[in-house]
């Protein structure tokens, strides 16, 4: 098939517009896979499928039969959801188009909009596509609207992807208004790596863009960035499992295996040209900012090789994950995570946690934080830990920073009140606001990210009845008054809980933390002093009083075996304790603690 006769595409769409469910149909319709037989092909993860979301962009290519000429179609499917935004553009650079698919009763939302405008900076060709038609609240007419009003689209194609209803409208589209790719096969090679998995036996695999020139068996080439050699092994295309093929060529998307063993050697962006034949290489991407980190320690009785080894696997195959070791009085050796965002951080635990149970504890997260110094270095913070204790001017620290955001959020008129209210409480100052050719009003926000990944979205949504939806892009650090907020024990900060805050929510933070804290610390050998401190200043106080869990009480005074087994069960409990400073702490509060904030 010549390249005049490919198309590059991905799907553009707010979260749960029908992205995957539309992919499938695309599949089945081109006969990759069999009708009705597997939900979200291309969500492979575990928890993609679970979840209903996307988390890492996958591809698949398919041919399509269009007018007596076979046609080469390869669909980049991405992640809906903002904190993959990075992962998003990524994709747009392999394809000269979108479908921008609307949910017919929804209309244009937050991330249409975001989305839209990404792909069309990087001169993507826009295909509108309005799904759901089947709902009983589906307005075609209206959505159809907004489309030209909001982005000046014309000619939606109106489908059901979940009855199947006109989707085979969807294909003609794309060949239509799609353009090809503009390589040359007749030039020296030039691929763009797309994405990396690594696979225990084949090693690294790499998803290539064929930007110029093609690639085969026994090519050797050469990466732009490391300088390293590779031969190559095999190239193939996803379909939508590997099938091997004898060569890639210009325009196409697809896989190269070239025994490449460290994960570490694949930068996402980096050009992969042959040896000796040089090119010029592509610009590639800005690198990835981990936005969300948390500790994660093994809890009593795991095994920290294995767990070791899982976390490392992980990371591996999601390169947008960081790894630290990191180590904590209260908790012991354990790991620092960075992520994209909480919804990131909240599936990579939960496939830790299926792998592995209950054996792992998490601290809560928190965002980089920049501290100033006096002489003007600057440093970024990522463990609540090493953040200064005093508040800034103080010790050598000139100035403390924390991360913001700007959140844009669309909502039915009659809930701005209610947003505006909710962002003001998560320290949200107003940018803007705008009446939406939909009827929406879009207003933004300059928002702390320490508040936005404490559940703000969860917030906006139950303040608007599900109806608002959001998007945010970083906007920087800025000066802000933040504070180290610690759980003392018996005089005894607890590293692994201490967390960073704006000043004003100290208080309130400190008298609950010490409550909570308390309830988990019920039967206690020896008095304990619990105290919520910030700088040098005690916010609350509480002590644990003494009392010895009485596990005899039951028993008649002659049963002397069961009597010393119970007393020696009680003992084996105690040095199952850990200990902070002098004094033991049953590892059951931390993580009670833990799984509550
Ligand atoms: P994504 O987040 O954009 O990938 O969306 P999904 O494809 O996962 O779809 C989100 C939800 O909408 C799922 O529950 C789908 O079954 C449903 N859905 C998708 N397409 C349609 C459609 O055409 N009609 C109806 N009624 N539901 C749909
Ligand atoms: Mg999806």
């Amino acid at each position: 098939i010549p390249i005049d006769r490919y198309r590059n595409f991905s799907i553009v769409a707010h979260v749960d517009h029908g992205k995957s469910t539309l992919s499938d149909r695309l599949l089945e319709l081109t006969g990759v896979i069999e009708p009705g037989s597997n939900k979200q092909v291309l969500d492979k993860l575990d928890v993609e499928r679970e979840r209903g979301i996307t988390v890492k962009a996958q591809t698949c290519t398919m041919i399509y039969n269009h007018k007596n000429k076979d046609y080469l179609l390869h669909l980049v499917d991405t992640p809906g959801h903002v904190d993959f935004r990075q992962e998003v553009s990524r994709s747009y650079a392999s394809c000269g188009g979108a479908l921008l698919l609307v949910d017919a009763s929804q209309g244009v939302q937050a991330q249409t909009v975001a989305n839209f405008h990404l792909a069309d900076d990087l001169g993507l060709e826009l295909v509108p596509v309005i799904n759901k038609i089947d709902l009983p609240h589906a307005d075609v007419p209206r959505v159809t609207e907004q489309l030209f009003d909001m982005f000046g689209l014309l000619d939606p194609v109106a489908i059901s992807a979940k009855a199947g209803l006109h989707v085979e409208k969807v294909l003609p589209a794309i060949v239509e208004r799609i353009p090809p790719p503009t390589g040359k096969l007749d030039q020296p090679l030039k691929s763009l790596l797309v994405d990396s998995w690594f696979d225990p036996f084949l090693g690294v695999i790499l998803l290539v863009h064929i930007v110029d020139g093609k690639v085969s068996k026994g090519t050797k080439i050469m990466s732009a960035h490391t300088g390293f050699k590779y031969e190559v092994k095999e190239v193939g295309i996803m379909y939508p499992e590997r099938v091997s093929t004898k060569n890639l060529s210009a325009g196409q998307l697809g896989y190269i295996i070239t025994g490449m063993k460290r994960s570490q050697d694949a930068h996402i962006g980096d050009t992969f040209m042959q040896v000796n034949h040089p090119v010029e290489a592509l610009p590639g991407f800005e690198e990835v900012k981990p936005m969300v980190f948390l500790g994660a320690f093994p809890a009593e009785g795991a095994n920290f090789e294995q767990l070791e080894e899982s976390i490392e696997q992980l990371t591996l195959n999601d390169r947008s994950v960081t790894l630290q070791k990191e180590s904590s009085n209260a908790l012991g050796q354990g790991w620092r995570l960075g992520f994209l965002g909480t919804l990131h951080a909240s599936v990579f635990k939960e496939r830790l946690e299926k792998e592995h149970g209950g054996s792992l504890i998490f601290t809560a997260p928190t965002v980089p934080y920049k501290i100033v110094e006096k002489d003007g270095t600057e440093r970024i913070v990522t463990n609540p830990d090493d953040f200064p204790q005093m508040t800034s001017g103080a010790m050598g620290v000139k100035d403390l920073q924390e991360p913001f955001v700007e959140a844009t959020i669309h909502t039915p008129p009659e809930y701005v009140g209610q947003v505006v209210q909710l962002c003001q409480a998560f320290r949200g100052q107003q940018s803007d606001v705008e009446y939406l050719a939909n009827g929406q009003v879009c207003a933004k926000f300059l928002i702390p990210l320490a508040e936005l990944v404490d559940d703000f979205f969860g917030k906006l949504k139950g303040a608007t009845k599900g109806y608002a939806s959001l998007d945010y892009e970083d906007a920087g650090y800025q000066s802000s008054q933040i504070v180290k907020l610690e759980l003392l024990v018996n005089g005894n900060s607890v590293d692994a809980l201490a967390k960073v805050m704006h000043v004003s929510q100290v208080d309130e933070k400190g008298r609950i933390w010490v409550d909570k804290f308390k309830e988990y610390m019920r039967y206690q050998l020896f008095e304990i002093i619990l105290q919520a401190r910030c700088g040098n200043r005690i916010i609350a106080r509480s002590t644990v009083k003494a009392k010895r869990k009485d596990v005899l009480h039951k028993l008649h005074a002659a049963d002397i075996t069961r009597r010393k087994k119970l007393l020696a069960k009680q003992k084996e409990g105690k040095n199952r304790m850990q200990s902070v400073g002098r004094v033991h702490i049953p590892q059951e509060a931390y993580q009670g603690f833990l799984a509550r904030d």
